[in-house]
Parts: C-alpha cells; structure tokens; sequence
C-alpha cells in the first residue's frame, strides 16, 4: 500500500506516557501507513516536551490531564492509563468529538464499559478497543486455520498468561486504579484469545482464586486464577493466570482433527505459530513462516482506516465490553468456591466492523 504523506494521516494524541506509551506505542508509529502523533497528553510535562521534540511537535501540543479538554481539533485520541482511568478519558475526549482507541482492559466495569460506548454513539465517535492480538498476523493465520476447518471440531482450548510481579508499589497491586490483579491484566488474553479464535461466545464459565497469605503484593488484588468456559459448541476452554509464577505466555487449540499453538501467545512481538494436523500426516509438526509485523501497527493502521471510512472497527466497544462482563462472572463464581454461572448466549458477531483489509495469512 502506498506511504501516505505525514499530513494526510490520521492524527493520534497519546494520553499517558508510561512503560507501554514509551515503550510500544510512540515506536509503532513508524510502522505505520495512515497515523501520525499529533499530541501528548502526560502530568509530567518535561518528559512530555522532551518526547514531543523527538516526535516533531510543537509545545503547544503537549496538554496535562486538567487541559485535555482543549485537545487540537485534528487528533484523535489513545488511551495508554491505568485501567481505572480509561473510562473518564475516553468519555472525555468522545465529548470533545474524539475517535477514541482504549487500552485493554477497557476499564473496570460492566457499568463503565457501556458508559464509554453510549457516550461514542451519542458523539458518533467511534470506539475501539487495542486487542493488538487479534492484529497480529499470527493470531489472524490461526483463526483462518480455524474458520477454515484445518482443525475439525474445536475441543479445547488450553492457555497461561503468567509472570511474577514485583513487589514495588504500583498501580497494576491497588484494586482502586487496576479493577483487579492478574486476571484483567493478563488473564483478559486467554478470555478474548479464545473468543477471537473460535468465534463463539461461552454460555458458562467457572472460577478458581488463589492468593498467598503474608505476601504483601496481594493486599489488594488477586494473584491467581483458574477459569474454565463452556462454549455452545462443545470447546472447553482452562485457563490460568497469574502475578505469582515464572513468566508463562501461551496458548493451544485442539480439534478433531489437529492442533495449534502459539508460544509465545501474547508477547509484543515474535509470537510462533505451531501445528499439527491430520492433513500433514498424524506427526508431522509444522512451524510456518509468518510475516513480520508490529501489532501494534497494524491495531492503529486499523483504527485510522474506520476514522477515515466512517466504519465500524473490527474491535468495537462491544468486545471490551464482553470481556469485562466475562471477568466479573469468573470473580462471582470464584467468590462461591468455583460454582459455575450460566451466561446469556449472545452472538459475537453481531458488533464486529469488518476484518482489517489485509488478508489473514494462509499457513496450510
Ligand atoms: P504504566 O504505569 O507504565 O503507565 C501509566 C501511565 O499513566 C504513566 O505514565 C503514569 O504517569 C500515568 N498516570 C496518569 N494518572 C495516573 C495515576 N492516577 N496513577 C498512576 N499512573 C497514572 O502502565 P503501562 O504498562 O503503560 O499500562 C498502561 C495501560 O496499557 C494499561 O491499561 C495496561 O493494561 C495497558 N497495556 C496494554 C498492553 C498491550 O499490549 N496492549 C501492554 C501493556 C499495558
């Protein structure tokens, strides 16, 4: 696709300078066909103005959390917060007539969820939420394996999405910023993994919580949790998260009629793509090539293409939505000792836009 030239692009503003903004996101831009950084939005406004030199902004386009408000008309806005804060920002900028992309967790509630997505309807903004995952080439050649049938009937679904956090004082270990530990940090990957590859919507789900006694990281939020869901079709997905083990990350799907996993399965890059299939031969393993990408690249590219188009994105509000509602059923049956709760079946795919324009690749 052609390069388009910096000042047709779709201009972004980056709300929150921390670990991912810096890290991932400013990078990204690089990487992309349609986004430019129009504005910084941080409390720190000297490491705001150093970025924003870097990135080619004037000053006037560094704004704090009290002026966010007076946002130049042309950008539109990321939310990279803590998950407690994506709600009030989103709504914000929505009111300012923003496009708003919001990190995941899309905030910390079922309540706020629909806030965010009542207040984008009302502006006609659109909303979407930073599934990178569902981007990423490797995820997109597995859910082709899968639409394809490559795999037979889906069985089970088997993922961990773990590592061991440190004991620093952080928003990530205060339930009031974070909503909760592991689960809608990490866990939320193997939840939206599963949907997202199978396509279905679970009618039931079931829940383990684990935290250690006398270790002062889990005051506040949970350590571990085990949850299974039941899907209409007959997948079982188990699941495990955790802020209390070695770094753990992936994921596999097994059918009738072979299997796949990705392993790493949620890293910011370098995902690998495993599988085995009765149409290779009953051991053949294959490890296919996949093109390199920056998810996040593609999640922004995505998101300036429906800004410009006026279309839905692929991961509207719904999907967060979906998820938050998930992982407070998953909190309620843990609450009752694993009891499992049965969930309205509702159909996933009414709420999708359309799938990015690329092509998901072919693997077999
Ligand atoms: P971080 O702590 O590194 O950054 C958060 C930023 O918010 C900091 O710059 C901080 O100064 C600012 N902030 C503003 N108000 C704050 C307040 N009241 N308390 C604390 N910080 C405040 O966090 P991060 O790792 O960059 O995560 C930010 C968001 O991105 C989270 O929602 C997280 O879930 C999400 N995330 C997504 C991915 C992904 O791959 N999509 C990866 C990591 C994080």
């Amino acid at each position: 696709m052609r390069q388009s030239l910096m000042n047709d692009r779709v201009g972004f503003a980056i709300v929150g300078l921390g670990k991912l903004a810096l890290g991932q996101i400013l990078p990204a831009f690089a990487h992309t066909q349609h986004c430019r950084v129009a504005a910084l939005v941080s409390g720190h406004r000297d490491k705001a103005l150093k970025l924003a030199r870097k990135h080619k902004l004037q000053d006037s386009m560094v704004f704090d959390y009290a002026n966010f408000d007076r946002l130049a008309d042309q950008a539109d806005v990321e939310v990279v917060l803590p998950n407690s804060l994506h709600a009030e920002y989103t709504i914000r900028a929505a009111r300012g007539g923003k496009h708003v992309l919001c990190e995941k967790p899309m905030a910390i509630s079922v309540f706020e969820c629909r806030q965010m997505i009542e207040a984008c309807q009302r502006a006609d903004r659109r909303l979407m939420v930073a599934y990178r995952c569902q981007y990423d080439p490797a995820d997109r050649a597995l859910r082709r394996l899968v639409k394809e049938g490559k795999l037979g009937r889906l069985k089970t679904f088997l993922s961990s999405h773990a590592f061991q956090i440190e004991n620093t004082p952080q928003w990530r270990l205060q339930r009031a910023l974070s909503g909760g530990g592991a689960l809608p940090d990490i866990g939320i990957y193997c939840i939206n993994g599963v949907r997202y590859l199978s396509g279905e919507e679970p009618y039931e789900i079931a829940a383990i919580q684990q935290s250690p006694l006398g270790d002062s990281r889990f005051r506040e939020v949970e350590e571990t949790v085990h949850f299974t869901l039941g899907f209409p079709s007959g997948l079982r997905a188990m699941c495990h998260t955790s802020y209390g083990t070695h770094r753990c990350n992936f994921l596999r799907l097994v059918g009738t009629e072979g299997w796949a996993e990705l392993d790493p399965a949620y890293s910011h890059a370098g995902l690998k793509l495993r599988v085995a299939a009765a149409a290779r031969g009953q051991t053949a393993v294959d490890e296919p090539p996949l093109p390199a990408a920056d998810p996040f690249a593609l999640e922004m590219d995505h998101m300036a293409s429906c800004v410009r188009e006026g279309r839905r994105p692929y991961s509207p509000g719904e999907e967060g939505l979906q998820d938050q509602r998930l992982m407070e059923a998953i909190y309620v049956s843990a609450r009752e000792g694993g009891r499992p709760m049965k969930l309205d079946v509702i159909d996933g795919g009414t709420w999708r836009g359309p799938e990015p324009a690329e092509a998901a690749p072919r693997v077999m």
